[in-house]
């Protein structure tokens, strides 16, 4: 059982769903996806982990739970990461946006984002079935665009892995993580989703 707290009220969402619909049998997990309408800050996003964490109090100790936020333009993020290290909640953590996750799925991505996902979100919309991905602030990854994300999980993982590899810190690597002294805000661009793709056994490490 996997609980993930999450930025977003639609494209996150949904992901998790697809990765249930798509995958859970298969690999025998189940994702509770936790988000609110109009979305969460970071800093909610990580409480909103702790209180299932509490709500929870042990029932399954094999439950993991995550909470997965951006970059963005926020201010909380370094109390944020603060917060899950301290409470047991692992961070699944974008830089820009989560949506340089998704476009991993098709392509490589390089130099950096400065907190903006303009430019992720125009090279996303060059994909098969995100064409029109963030027109008219929709932003859902169900139907044709959960289609195009399938059989591509194997090659996002790679190219978010290359990323930690080529972090601007020098001192990073995909097999040991980011350095301690990595600032967060200076992984650009970055996207540590593949660990949670990891972790629920979708891909090989
Ligand atoms: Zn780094």
């Amino acid at each position: 059982m996997f609980y993930v707290a999450v930025e977003g009220e639609s494209t996150e969402p949904d992901y998790l769903t697809y990765l249930n619909r798509e995958f859970g049998a298969e690999h025998q997990f189940l994702i509770h996806p936790l988000y609110k309408r109009n979305g969460m800050t970071p800093g909610r996003v990580v409480d909103r982990a702790l209180e299932q964490r509490d709500e929870i109090a042990g029932d399954d100790a094999r439950a993991q739970l995550w909470a997965l936020f951006d970059r963005d333009q926020h201010r909380d993020i370094p109390k944020a990461l603060r917060d899950a290290r301290a409470g047991g909640v692992r961070i699944a953590f974008s830089n820009p946006s989560f949506d340089l996750w998704l476009l991993l799925h098709f392509t490589d991505v390089s130099g950096q984002q400065n907190g903006s996902s303009r430019v992720v979100h125009s090279k996303l919309r060059q994909q098969p079935g995100f064409e029109t991905f963030g027109v008219r602030n929709d932003k859902s990854v169900a139907g044709s665009r959960a289609k195009a994300l399938a059989g591509r999980s194997a090659a996002a993982v790679r190219r978010a892995k290359r990323l930690v590899d080529d972090c601007p810190n020098g001192a990073c690597s995909a097999v040991a993580g980011h350095a301690a002294h990595c600032d967060p805000l200076r992984r650009d661009p970055s996207t540590d989703v593949w660990q949670l793709v990891i972790e629920l056994g979708i891909a090989e490490s």
